[in-house]
């Protein structure tokens, strides 16, 4: 049976579902008896909603497949934070212990102090924008009313939902200039952490590089030691080295991993960013492009203000002394506006939807 909201209302007004639900109520214990009644209502608010369709039907069935997959996502996500700092501290313990002692007895002062500068800069940026992603508020929508411009409604929420704000599913709550849910973070990536988010990407990148590449003789060396005494069997050969040149091939084989992919990922934020868009915006804008594009018009993102542009919004650089103080130094400034409004760029007469 379908009908409009206000059949439904009539009919509720009219006792006729009461007394469906009032039937057989004192033969079943109390939980059994709420999970009957929600079961009921979520099938009758199906059969009864006049916009009810297959995208509906298909999110209610998978409603508590999500819900476990979002827990497990919530749950594993401290995990994952432990996974990263103990590897982490991993390779560091074997560059503070193999790395550094070769480095030292074998490299010219000028190269000594250049690895010394560089592997602690890089260290230290790491750690810094790592916490500050982690630990930083994507940004939320505010509590009290306000009366900022809205574009759509969150349905989870039931608030006002500003331009570029999405809802995430495993946070529970609408988050500002969403970019994604990162579980290696367990926090969400959003307005306020953004740039902490990128630049965490791009230093581990550069620090897995660059142990991968500080190594590649030493993985050369272990390597070959290891197969040669696999092959003759014979043991001049103790612990202490066989454990050194394990570390070194394990060091070597997990930052140039890392460092592929993670530096993919590092890319494809970067093609983004240059284009002023999010990871969500991306597939939103995509479509809109491929529908508009059915008309013989073309799409043009209202947030994106030149490639240069971009990118200065997005690191907060407004004078040229904080390419060096904002960028390659760890800077704790917020981003460039609130994340509730945004500065939209005048759209092209010829270029709005008829
Ligand atoms: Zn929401
Ligand atoms: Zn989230």
């Amino acid at each position: 049976m379908r009908c409009s909201p206000g059949s439904v209302l009539n009919l509720l007004r009219s006792g006729r579902l009461r007394s469906c639900v009032r039937r057989g109520r004192n033969r079943l214990p109390l939980w059994l008896r709420k999970i009957w009644l929600y079961a009921r209502l979520l099938v009758q608010s199906l059969c009864f909603n006049t916009l009810t369709d297959s995208d509906v039907v298909f999110d209610s069935i998978f409603e508590p497949v999500f819900w476990t997959v979002d827990y497990v996502t919530r749950w594993f996500g401290l995990l994952f934070v432990c996974l990263v700092v103990i590897l982490t501290c991993s390779i560091l313990a074997i560059a503070y212990m193999v790395l550094l002692p070769l480095i030292l007895n074998t490299y010219s002062p000028p190269w000594i102090a250049w690895h010394i500068c560089y592997g602690h800069w890089n260290l230290v940026m790491i750690a810094f924008h790592y916490y500050k992603a982690a630990k930083t508020s994507p940004g939320h929508l505010p509590t009290e009313k306000n009366d900022r411009p809205f574009v759509s409604v969150c349905k989870k929420c039931i608030m006002p939902k500003p331009a570029r704000t999405h809802h995430c599913g495993i946070c529970n709550r609408c988050i500002l200039k969403m970019d994604h849910h990162c579980p290696w973070l367990n926090n969400c990536v959003g307005h306020f952490n953004h740039r902490y988010f990128f630049s965490f990407c791009l230093f581990m990148t550069l620090g897995c590089v660059y142990c991968s590449i500080s190594g590649r003789n030493l993985f050369l060396d272990a390597y070959n030691a290891l197969e040669t005494n696999f092959q003759t069997a014979a043991p001049p050969y103790t612990l202490k080295e066989r454990m050194i040149h394990k570390s070194i091939i394990y060091m070597w084989v997990l930052t140039s991993t890392v460092a592929v992919a993670l530096g993919a990922l590092t890319v494809w934020h970067a093609v983004l960013i240059s284009r002023g868009e999010t990871s969500i915006e991306r597939h939103v804008n995509k479509k809109e492009g491929q529908r508009l594009a059915a008309w013989g018009k073309v799409y043009r993102n209202p947030f994106n203000y030149g490639k240069l542009n971009n990118w200065k919004v997005f690191l907060g650089v407004e004078k040229r002394s904080h390419w060096v103080t904002r960028v390659l130094l760890p800077s704790g400034h917020p981003p460039h506006g609130d994340g509730l409004t945004w500065d939209i760029l005048p759209v092209r007469k010829d270029l709005i939807p008829v």
